[in-house]
């Protein structure tokens, strides 16, 4: 197959879709820090995560050791309708950019959740339902993960209750909509609804919100509702585990033209779309079958793996959830409000913060303003509109594809579009006005927030 033209878009059968998810963890030499309770500070048990959690969702969190986990045929009948998503091989911009790179890009956008997120979402419900709960409730940042399980949670008549922080409730009033048009209800926070939101407008009135602080509410809300169980769209081992779907299809897509890749790029948020389209390659390089440069890449102005401290953390600005050990700014972190709402945590998946510490993995952070330009180079070449979270990727893929014409390797490059960028247009409207900010925390503000960091030993 080698000598075959690369067609502009690879995609699989149905029947070659993946019919279990990866558990990279499996692989790992140096697992991933247990998550711990933040009053005893042992290990967090099933049993105290089950107030918080749905059962089987623990039990895709805590292990470490199975390999694969079968994708239950109701979830696989879902994914059919929106997957295989394509790898698409970007001719059109190589040719503008004038480089001899090979560039590809798995598009998680084709759905009307519009990003990625759906993966799992659809899987939580599933796992939510089947447990006889009567609903979910969840945060969201940009509001891809509240539209996402606002869709799953009708596929599976489920209520949703959605904490959205509250600078993109009030940026993207339509994705608030398409939520409740999934019948979702979506609350701005902080909020006055719970003890958590009313302290922390307290202390810090006018605040325009962070992830951090909506997790918090919906886990306050999720523990004092019976039947309702809290669930989180990135950061955590399961998610991370849905979301191998996606290098799943990518490794199949390029195995099918005996494509290997040099460098695999992805934007990092929580980390979870990172870590799902990196997972089976990390996992050959983990059992030393092939290597590959894999970079993540983040806000610079939210620069947890650049610029934070591999501890132990709270998840939340409320500190109610389990202790994590991850790369994080402090729990308190409040970023600038910039554009790619989908990259403002504070923390990282603690799968990834393992293997970015164990130098598996490079991370760098790119400014805001960058990011715009490369997301319009990006439109105007290959037609996509992309999310913004999206764009942090399609940077540095083409920064990589730069450095190839300046040397004139002709190196293969894959990154993750995760998402469009429709509910995105106050944030392109800001760019093209001239009008956006590159905030980048000072080195007293990062270390301010360090200081509050648990004491765990
Ligand atoms: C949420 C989101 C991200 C970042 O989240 P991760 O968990 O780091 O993947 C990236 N892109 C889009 C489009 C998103 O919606």
């Amino acid at each position: 197959m080698a000598n075959e033209k690369i067609p502009y878009k690879i995609y699989l059968e149905e029947s070659e879709m993946p019919k279990a998810w990866y558990n990279l963890r499996a692989d790992m030499k140096n697992k991933p820090a247990p998550l711990l309770n933040p009053a005893t500070h042992q290990p967090m048990k099933a049993e105290e995560l089950a107030p918080v959690f749905c059962e089987e969702l623990i039990k895709q969190e805590l292990d470490n050791d199975t390999k694969f986990f079968p994708i239950p045929e109701e979830i696989r009948n879902f994914y059919k309708m929106y997957r295989p998503s394509p790898l698409v091989r970007a001719y059109c911009l190589e040719e503008k950019l004038g480089t001899p790179a090979k560039i590809y890009y798995k598009f998680e956008g084709n759905n009307t959740s519009g990003s990625h997120k759906l993966n799992s979402a659809i899987a939580q419900a599933y796992y939510a339902k089947k447990q006889g709960l009567k609903g979910v409730t969840t945060e969201t940042g940009a509001g891809q993960w509240g539209t996402a399980l606002s869709m799953a949670c009708a596929y599976f008549d489920l209520d949703c209750k959605v904490y959205m922080v509250k600078v993109s409730y009030e940026q993207k009033p339509f994705r608030r909509e398409v939520m409740r048009t999934y019948g979702a209800s979506v609350t701005p926070s902080p909020s006055m609804d719970t003890q958590v939101g009313r302290k922390i407008l307290a202390e810090h009135p006018g605040t325009t919100g962070s992830l951090g602080c909506a997790i918090s509410e919906a886990v306050e809300v999720a523990t004092s509702s019976e039947g309702y169980r809290y669930v989180l769209g990135s950061v955590l081992n399961q998610v991370l585990l849905h979301q191998s779907v996606i290098g799943l299809e990518t490794k199949a897509a390029l195995d099918k033209y005996g494509i290997k890749p040099d460098i695999i790029i992805g934007c990092a948020g929580g980390g979870s779309n990172l870590g799902g389209l990196i997972a089976p390659f990390m996992g050959e390089k983990l059992r030393g079958e092939a290597d590959y440069r894999i970079v993540a890449v983040e806000p610079a102005s939210c620069p947890s793996l650049t610029r934070g401290k591999y501890a132990y953390d709270f998840c939340d600005t409320g500190m109610v959830c389990p202790l994590a050990k991850m790369y994080t700014l402090g729990s308190g972190f409040i970023p600038a409000p910039n554009h790619a709402g989908g990259l403002r945590y504070h923390g990282m998946s603690s799968t990834l913060s393992q293997l970015y510490d164990d130098g598996l993995m490079e991370a760098t952070s790119v400014p805001q303003t960058a990011v715009f330009e490369a997301a319009e180079y990006f439109a105007r070449a290959e037609g996509i509109l992309p999310a913004p979270e999206s764009s942090h990727a399609i940077k540095v893929a083409m920064d990589e594809a730069i450095k190839c014409k300046e040397t004139g390797e002709e190196k293969t490059i894959v990154f993750g579009l995760t998402g469009t960028g429709y509910f995105d247009m106050v944030a392109y409207e800001k760019f093209h006005d001239g009008k956006m900010d590159d905030y980048i925390p000072t080195d007293e503000e990062i270390a301010a927030n360090f200081a509050k960091l648990p004491k765990v030993d």
